[in-house]
């Protein structure tokens, strides 16, 4: 076996496939290899991942419904699906990071764009940086962007008046549905030969010559390179990252969808909580990070009740949300902090 195996189909791995078929003709174009009219393709390029997707053959991207999978009530593994929503590039000039985030936010347009897909994937109204303590609201004045006291805060958001003493708005912000997108990654690149293997646990990764031989739950594959894409749990396969990556947890509340409340998506409490309402009305609210005290494939579904009472009382500061609102809840690791 040749080429390259990608493990894990979150965003970096569905946009590393992607970019490394960019240049394969369409499969619908070359159905078979070599001008051989029998000989059935062989991938150049495997994706593994762990999780339960569509299928293993190619799947269309669902650009009517908008996100995938919430009739299960509960997204598919990996930060991916159960992030914040936020597509927010830094303003801060530090390290070229502002000019980095902004030319992929560019990047990220013009693709979503070539692919049709605005409607139901990307949305720039804008996002609000809210303040929680005077502290806070120092902080936010000094940066850049349209300020906002806390009474219009309060009006646009409709929370409890005193819930934020203001807020920063940045024109930039927006919003993504970030399966869409990596669906129609996943699916360009499948197009054009990468094979993806789904349910498909990598267990071990080993050097072997010049090849690399990954183990997994299925079968073994040999390569000549790989591309870790597993996030936080990268130290499951790859043991020297265990004392330099420690994962934290997020949760995330996702409402019914509900009538149109909040235009803008925001952050607060240092990026601490955050809150965006999508185009088919579901309000995400995610918040109160921790470090994770047990990763496991599985172990996402294990909400921390510290971390989910801390979110609903977060949620309390807007009256017109309930409870009964909640469809679902998770937890996922957002970020591979260092000690
Ligand atoms: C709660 C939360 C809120 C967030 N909010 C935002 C936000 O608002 N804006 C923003 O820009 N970013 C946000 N992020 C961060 C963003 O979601 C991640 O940076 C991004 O999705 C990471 O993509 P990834 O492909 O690296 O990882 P993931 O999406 O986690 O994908 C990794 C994949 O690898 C698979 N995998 C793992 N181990 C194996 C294995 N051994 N074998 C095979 N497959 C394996 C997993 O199943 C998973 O599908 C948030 C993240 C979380 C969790």
């Amino acid at each position: 076996m040749s080429g390259i195996a990608i493990v894990g189909a979150g965003m970096a791995g569905a946009a590393a496939a992607s970019a490394l078929m960019a240049g394969a003709t369409k499969r619908a174009e070359a159905p078979t290899c070599l001008g051989s009219s029998s000989a059935p393709c062989v991938p150049s390029c495997w994706i593994l991942e762990a999780g339960a997707m569509a299928s293993c053959a190619p799947f269309t991207v669902n650009e009517t419904e908008g996100e995938r999978g919430w009739s299960s009530k509960f997204p598919p593994p990996g930060a991916t699906g159960r992030c914040g929503r936020h597509m927010w590039p830094a303003t801060d000039a530090t390290d070229g990071r502002g000019e980095f985030e902004m030319n992929a936010v560019e990047e990220i347009r013009q693709y979503v764009r070539s692919r049709g897909l605005e409607a139901c994937c990307l949305d720039f109204p804008g996002s609000i940086e809210l303040a929680i303590d005077e502290e806070e609201l120092e902080l936010i004045r000094s940066g850049h962007g349209e300020f906002w006291d806390e009474e219009k805060v309060t009006e646009v958001l409709g929370c409890r008046p005193g819930s934020f003493r203001g807020g920063m708005f940045h024109a930039g912000g927006g919003k993504v549905s970030p399966l869409v997108l990596r669906d129609a990654l996943l699916q360009d690149a499948i197009d054009r030969g990468a094979r993806l293997l789904s349910s498909c646990v990598v267990e071990r990764i080993e050097e072997k010559d010049d090849r690399v031989v990954l183990h997994t739950c299925m079968k073994t594959i040999e390569v000549e390179k790989v591309i870790v894409c597993s996030n936080a749990w990268i130290p499951q396969i790859l043991s020297e990252y265990e004392s330099i990556i420690r994962p934290t947890c997020d949760v995330v509340l996702m409402t019914r969808p509900l009538p149109p409340a909040w235009k803008f998506g925001f952050t607060a409490g240092d990026d601490q909580w955050y809150g965006m309402q999508m185009q088919d009305g579901r309000i995400f609210l995610g918040g109160a990070s921790r470090e994770c005290e047990c990763l496991s494939l599985e172990s996402e579904r294990n909400v921390n009740e510290d971390a989910s009472r801390q979110l609903r009382d977060f949620m309390s500061k807007f009256p017109f949300l309930s409870e009964s609102d909640i469809e679902a809840e998770w937890t996922g690791p957002p970020d591979l902090p260092q000690p």
